[in-house]
């Protein structure tokens, strides 16, 4: 299948921000979007790069009433020749697939998913920030689109992508969150939908996260929902302790989101010769060491910001400082190892940065 593109009139272009610092997240998208439609029988049709515009949606959409409705998020970013990078996006292509299998949705086929990230980055190339921490924010989502009511699997689906500029996560450095406990409210049950990206989870969690904004928190510490003990997730972010020498991180047991970043994390701590371990964590455990001090750091991870370190946690009515609530050193070199393997500073042995674009003043010696 071709991707057909319709480019916007330059009339009717969007003015791209000027202030970098202003960013922010979420909130400013380009000039085109892509999407392409599914139908049982027929399979996947019509892709097509378009002016950025409003859907048409029946109301009977079955993603307005039955939340078939999945996800990504990557991003891609511009190195110091101005060639263009994507990170890991094989690993988005394939997470969307197995979000899609367990909703009983349509899945996508990986060459047309990559060729449409691919000419919706290169198309909209200019509005990709330059300073430094900032990218450009890519959102595949998939919808089901079958007009009527009745609970079954939509036979007809529409995949689209948008992308924005978003600004750094740190533009003042690190900022230590404070994270609640939550053991009133649970995100995801064996045998439910924690380990994919379903438009659901986020609803069911909002609950939680008032509470604990409510009460001066910046996230919501998971725990498991049959025992209530062991720590799972923080906000939507996997969450690492580092305890004596070793770094924890829950292991993928089915109520945890896979994540790109978690990944990465694991692998390149190893790397560097941190002892690593996805392992079982209780909550016990986790607030024992901090009372023995051997709990010395701890941050979430994910797309967004790469590592957020953890500087406090509020559970059964009691704070806990990590490291003096500041940033610790095995946070601070992981984001930074990341992040330049990410913006193409440094070496990657992993393999992970996919250039999309070559640089215009490639360097000559
Ligand atoms: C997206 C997400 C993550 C992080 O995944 P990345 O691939 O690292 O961005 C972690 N937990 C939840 C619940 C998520 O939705």
């Amino acid at each position: 299948m071709r991707i057909k593109i319709i480019k916007a009139s330059p009339k009717k272009m969007k003015t791209k921000p000027k202030d970098e610092s202003k960013l922010g997240f979420g909130k400013i998208f380009t000039d085109h979007f892509f999407n392409m439609k599914y139908k049982d029988g027929k399979g996947w049709y019509d892709a097509v790069i378009e002016p950025y515009r409003p859907l048409k949606l029946d109301p009977t959409a079955m993603c307005l009433h039955y939340a078939q409705e999945i996800f990504e998020g990557l991003k891609a970013y511009r190195g110091p020749n101005d060639e263009i990078y994507l990170f890991r996006p094989t690993e988005n292509i394939k997470r969307m697939n197995s979000s899609a299998e367990r909703l009983c949705m349509a899945q996508i086929d990986e060459e047309i998913f990559m060729e449409a990230l691919k000419k919706m980055v290169i198309l909209e190339k200019d509005w990709i920030p330059r300073g430094s921490g900032t990218s450009l924010y890519i959102r595949p989502t998939l919808i089901a689109t079958e007009a009527a009511l009745g609970v079954h699997p939509s036979n007809e689906y529409l995949f689209f992508i948008v992308v924005g500029p978003v600004g750094a996560y740190y533009p003042q450095g690190f900022m230590p969150t404070k994270i609640y406990v939550s053991e009133e409210y649970v995100r995801a049950a064996k045998g439910g939908t924690g380990f994919i990206k379903a438009a659901g989870n986020y609803a069911a969690s909002l609950y939680a996260s008032r509470i604990a904004t409510g009460m001066g928190y910046t996230q919501v510490l998971w725990l498991d929902a049959k025992e209530n003990k062991y720590v799972e997730e923080v906000g939507t972010s996997n969450i690492f302790f580092l305890i004596s020498d070793e770094l924890i991180t829950p292991p993928l047991t089915g109520t945890i989101l896979p994540g790109v970043t978690r990944n990465s994390v694991v692998k390149l701590a190893n790397y560097l010769g941190v002892k690593v371990a996805e392992r079982l964590l209780t909550i016990d455990e986790v607030i024992s060491s901090l009372e023995k001090g051997t709990l010395k750091e701890s941050f979430a991870s994910g797309t967004a910001a790469i590592v957020s370190p953890v500087g406090q946690i509020y559970f059964r009515k009691k704070e806990y400082l990590i490291n003096g609530g500041k940033t610790g050193p095995l946070t601070e070199k992981l984001y930074n190892e990341i992040l330049q393997i990410q913006y193409g500073l440094k070496e990657d042995p992993f393999g992970w940065r996919v250039k999309i674009l070559e640089g215009k003043k490639t360097k000559k010696k």
